[in-house]
């Protein structure tokens, strides 16, 4: 069996905790390798390696900032596939699938190419006589990244290609269950010269993350992963002074009126819902029904069903893959069981499905449940796997009342061919992310990522101009250039003249 290591000093360093956890393929079931744990002292090299490292990185200059993120920027474009095949390996999605990952994460580095043009300051003039201020912004020295599991390149990727940019130097802890594409994603930064130090990562639990959230020499954390985690990093990283932004969990909601094309909802519905088997932040897994499109769309959606391939992620035939353990597979079918017994309609129960041949990988086929009502458990948690509810409402103003009532705010799409409705679902919605017509609207890198509500905790979205903001600090510089006539005593408060 493989052991992994940690990345600090822009070298592989092997764990001395003696802790490890284990990484499986989840289409075998099998366990292929273990990563070490990191305890408090190897938390605090990487930490005083990254500070060590700050003294240059944060003054160098943007020209030699942009020219490593460049040169990483082909290392990783030239890497797709490699990557795509350690995040199968490891997370259980698709080939094609891990492939998009990495394309939109590699559309953050892109965006930190062009940081020079980010970080442009502001100046006024003569703002009073001889005076002059600018307004520059200024990176905070350590900072820290928690990832979940569901994307193990692109939600690192979000967050340290702008935090180097900026000026930071970075400590990451990837999910301990999907270890390995974080792991290449360093190597490439060294490989493209970004100098030792300025991107370490630790692997480990809930230890590992205590320590960032106490550690002092730590300025800023990001993380994204499930909604009771988010809030707990937020809470502890705020009080003890650290910049926190925490995304955390969803349940996304798409509503479908009856003017809405049934065939393109159909198709996202199944797209949205059991992409990734449903293990994606930004998946529907719930549809709302208006009127009497419920039926119709049911039959579709359940045409579509029979005919998706559910196998290793490895194979090119497979359109789904399998679910991230076992654990979390029986805890995905137990809501499927519930909501039958809770009066729900199962329309398509995957929970018995499996894969010949591979019988121990976590194998769940796709479902759907009908006449979901909101105190249901299968609508009340995120699920996380591939389990679409449908509620059935009668209006619109039903509709959005129902979804305005749910505690997450991440993303929500609307599917009609009325722009009207449109508009006012944008304005009326209560969450971060609305697509109009598009089921996963995930913005491009040069727009902000983030939900509303318990869906993120923080004044920040990730990425896009929020990244900027969340990765540096503002200082106004005024200045005189004086001339003799300046002098002179004034206990007054300085006003402009
Ligand atoms: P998770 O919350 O279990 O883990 C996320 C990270 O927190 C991991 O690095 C993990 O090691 C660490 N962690 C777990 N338990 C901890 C604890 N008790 N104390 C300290 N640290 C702890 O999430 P996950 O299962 O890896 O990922 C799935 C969740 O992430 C889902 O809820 C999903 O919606 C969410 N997610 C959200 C977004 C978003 O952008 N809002 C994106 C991707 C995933």
């Amino acid at each position: 069996m493989k052991t992994l290591s940690h990345w600090i000093g822009g070298k592989p360093v092997e764990g001395t905790s003696g802790n490890f956890g284990p990484v499986y393929n989840p289409a075998t079931g099998a366990q292929e390798k273990q990563v070490p744990f990191a305890s408090v002292d190897e938390v605090d090299t990487a930490v005083a390696t990254a500070k060590e490292a700050f003294r240059t990185w944060g003054t160098s200059s943007l020209a030699k900032r942009t020219a490593v993120l460049f040169k990483y920027r082909e290392l990783v474009d030239a890497h797709r596939e490699e990557i795509a095949r350690l995040i199968t390996a490891e997370h259980g999605k698709v080939h094609s699938d891990a492939l998009g990952e990495v394309a939109r994460g590699l559309e953050i580095v892109e965006l930190a190419c062009g940081i020079s043009e980010k970080l442009k300051g502001e100046l006024s003039t003569q703002v009073s006589t001889r005076v002059d201020v600018s307004s520059i912004r200024q990176s905070l020295g350590v900072v820290a990244g928690i990832t979940p599991f569901n994307f193990p390149a692109m939600v690192p990727m979000w967050m340290f290609p702008i935090a180097i940019a900026c000026g930071n130097t970075f400590v990451l802890k990837p999910s301990e269950k999907v270890p390995s594409a974080a792991f290449k994603l360093a190597e490439l930064a060294a490989e493209a010269g970004l100098p030792d130090g300025v991107l370490n990562i630790v692997n480990g639990d809930k230890t590992a993350v205590d320590r960032i959230l106490a550690h002092p020499d730590i300025a800023a954390v990001s993380f994204v992963g499930s909604t009771p985690i988010a809030k707990y990093i937020h809470t502890t990283g705020t009080a003890n002074g650290k910049r926190v932004q925490a995304l955390g969990g969803a349940k996304n909601h798409m509503l479908v009126l009856p003017d809405a094309d049934l065939e393109l909802a159909a198709d996202s519905a199944i797209n949205a819902a059991y992409g990734s088997a449903g293990e994606r932040c930004m998946a529907i897994s719930v549809v709302v029904a208006v009127g009497d499109t419920a039926d119709p769309l049911i039959e579709k959606i359940k045409e579509r069903a029979a005919a998706l391939t559910i196998g290793p992620g490895d194979d090119p035939a497979s359109e789904m893959g399998p679910l991230i353990t076992k654990v979390h597979r029986d805890k995905v079918a137990s809501y499927v069981t519930g909501a039958a017994a809770q009066g729900a309609t199962v329309a398509l129960d995957g929970t018995g499905f499996t894969v010949e041949g591979h019988e121990d990988g976590h194998w769940i086929g796709v479902s759907l449940l009908d006449n979901v009502t909101p105190e249901m458990d299968c609508y009340r948690d995120e699920i996380f796997g591939p389990v679409l509810s449908v509620v059935r409402v009668e209006t619109y103003d039903e509709a959005i009342a129902l979804m305005n009532n749910s505690p997450w705010g991440n993303g929500t799409a609307i599917f009609t061919r009325d722009g009207g409705a449109a508009r006012r679902f944008q304005l009326e919605v209560e969450a971060g992310m609305v697509g109009v017509n598009v089921p996963i609207p995930v913005p491009v890198g040069y727009h902000s990522f983030g939900g509303w509500k318990d869906s993120l905790f923080g004044d920040h979205h990730i990425y896009g101009n929020d990244g900027v903001h969340f990765y540096t600090r503002g200082k106004v510089v005024t200045t005189r250039w004086p001339d003799p006539s300046d002098g002179g005593i004034n206990l007054g408060f300085p006003s402009n003249s």
